[in-house]
């Protein structure tokens, strides 16, 4: 990929505005081309058949549409799940998964092509590796490389709505999750920016609703995203209710500790009214005590929330397990018996390495392999 060419995808209406009316074009081709790019999910210049000839050479000459090429592609055993690993312009990777979720159970064998698919989420990395580094995830401990733009992460979408629209017609993404490789708030804007591609009319065109971004906690960014005055969801990756623990999990604690991350969850629900997800990945012997729970119920008391329990997907980095099932039971009761509302999410795929950082890993341990 030529990284001298414009990404069209990392241009808001008014860049690619000043794009098209600096070649001498009038400003109602940025809508055609937004339309191209957006609706119809275009691929190449030759598809948009209502621009002249000469603008579309230009546009081949010197843009492209998006810069992202997969490398690595897996499925789940029932076919609802697939994890793309993709290959930017500078040969970085990052993973991005698509979840779909029947309205009815269906047989496992047709689930995929099932017309019963009443959710498409995408799943979206923001980051190659990621400099919080919690030690359980191998996200953070592969190293941070680098941001991605923000056209990167539209790209990540744009690549699964395509692969929907060509393998069943009617069928466009429900819900986009900023939840894979990277903390998104460390660049608040770069995220922002991918938040309004995906929310404006012009180009994706997704409720504000629809769209979760998750935070390590990052509490400036919680911050940023509030001065938005914006309805899209938050969820925060909690792990530990005291700052000791907390400190060790998710290190950004160390510098927004809980008493500061815990009052900007507040101030979110109150000005946005909705509820705020915690999530807490349960870890054998670490987080997963009756006390640890309880001191959880004790920290979102009286909060808009909702506790979202995950068992740990593997890793290969000790000693972080999996908590055995009679404790996950037992933390989920105690904070169901304080009324805090809680689930435990459904594992997606774990069979495709559906954890955040692992298809890369696999693939970079085997070409490390291959080349020994
Ligand atoms: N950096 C952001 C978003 C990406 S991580 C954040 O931390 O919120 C998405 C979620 O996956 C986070 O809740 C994170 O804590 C969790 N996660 C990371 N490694 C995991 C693992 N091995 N098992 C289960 N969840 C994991
Ligand atoms: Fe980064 Fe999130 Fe992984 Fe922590 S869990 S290292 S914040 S991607």
């Amino acid at each position: 990929m030529d990284t001298k060419r414009i990404d069209l995808l990392n241009l808001d209406t008014h860049e690619l505005t000043g794009l098209v009316v600096g070649w001498g074009e009038p400003v109602y081709r940025v809508k055609q081309i937004q339309h191209w790019l957006y609706h119809e999910l275009a691929s190449d210049f030759d598809a948009m058949s209502n621009l002249p000839h000469a603008l579309r050479a230009r546009l081949r000459q010197t843009t492209s549409i998006g810069t992202l090429t997969p490398r690595a592609e897996q499925q789940s055993v029932d076919g609802l799940t697939r994890k793309t690993l993709f290959q930017m312009a500078d040969g970085q990777t990052v993973e991005t998964v698509l979840m779909r979720y029947l309205d009815a159970p269906g047989s496992p064998e047709d689930a995929a092509d099932a017309p019963n698919i009443a959710r498409r989420t995408v799943c979206v990395s923001t980051q190659v590796g990621c400099p919080v580094g919690c030690p359980f995830c191998e996200t953070g401990q592969a190293g941070y490389v680098r941001n991605l733009t923000f056209g990167e992460i539209v790209a990540q979408v744009i690549h699964f709505a395509r692969a929907e629209k060509a393998a069943h017609s009617d069928s466009a993404l429900t819900n986009i999750v900023i939840m894979g490789m990277g903390e998104p708030f460390m660049k608040f804007n770069v995220t922002w920016r991918a938040i309004e591609a995906f929310t404006d009319s012009a180009r994706l065109g997704m409720g504000a609703r629809r769209i979760t971004v998750s935070t390590s906690g990052y509490v400036d960014g919680i911050q940023q995203l509030l001065a938005k005055n914006s309805q899209v969801n938050l969820a925060v990756s909690l792990h530990a209710a005291d700052d000791a623990l907390r400190d060790q999990l998710v290190p950004v604690n160390r510098k927004y500790p809980l008493r500061e991350l815990m009052q900007a969850c507040r101030e979110y629900v109150h000005q946005t009214h909705r509820r705020i997800t915690f999530e807490y990945a349960l870890m054998d012997d670490i987080n997963d005590s009756p006390a640890h729970a309880q001191a959880v119920a004790q920290l979102v008391r009286g909060l808009l929330c909702h506790i979202n329990l995950i068992p740990l997907n593997p890793t290969s980095r000790a000693p972080y397990r999996r908590s055995p099932q009679a404790r996950v039971q037992q933390f989920e009761k105690i904070l169901r018996a304080a009324d805090i509302p809680t689930t435990l999410r459904v594992e997606k795929g774990i069979e495709i390495a559906a954890g955040c950082g692992q298809l890369r890993q696999q693939v970079d341990a085997r070409r490390a392999h291959s080349v020994s």
